[in-house]
């Protein structure tokens, strides 16, 4: 449907706030805890797109090891689906690798799931869709 967001890997999630402040000329919507990654995320509204920064909540997070191996930076982005299980199906038989064997809950009240980057050309693709 469209780009629902770009998510960003921080190192300090509140500094990144402040500075994304700054660019963006806004005070964040939400920020909210994704226990199950170790992720704490912080959300800005750009137009019908998000910008989701994403910092860890301790070293064993993700995000800490995304960081630490490839520096602070864009770790996804993020398409809006009608129906994420019909996608994931159809990517999946295309032959993509789901990282994901079904949707799980993610932040932002989505239910989502993510393709593997080296299907994608180096990006890491999440699949979102929204729940009522
Ligand atoms: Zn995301």
């Amino acid at each position: 449907m469209h780009i629902d967001h770009i998510g960003i890997a921080v190192a300090n999630l509140d500094q990144a706030i402040r500075t994304y402040e700054i660019i963006l000329n806004q005070k964040l919507i939400k920020t909210e805890t994704v226990e199950s990654e170790k992720v704490e995320t912080a959300f800005f509204e750009t137009g019908e797109s998000k910008v989701e920064l994403l910092g860890p909540t301790d070293a064993s997070s993700v995000i800490q090891k995304f960081v630490d191996k490839k520096g602070e930076g864009i770790h996804h982005v993020a398409f809006e689906v009608y129906d994420i299980h019909k996608e994931m199906e159809r990517l999946r038989g295309e032959g993509f690798t789901l990282l994901n064997e079904i949707p799980k809950q993610g932040a932002d009240n989505k239910l989502v799931a993510f393709v593997h980057p080296k299907d994608n050309h180096g990006v890491l693709i999440e699949l979102c869709q929204s729940q009522p």
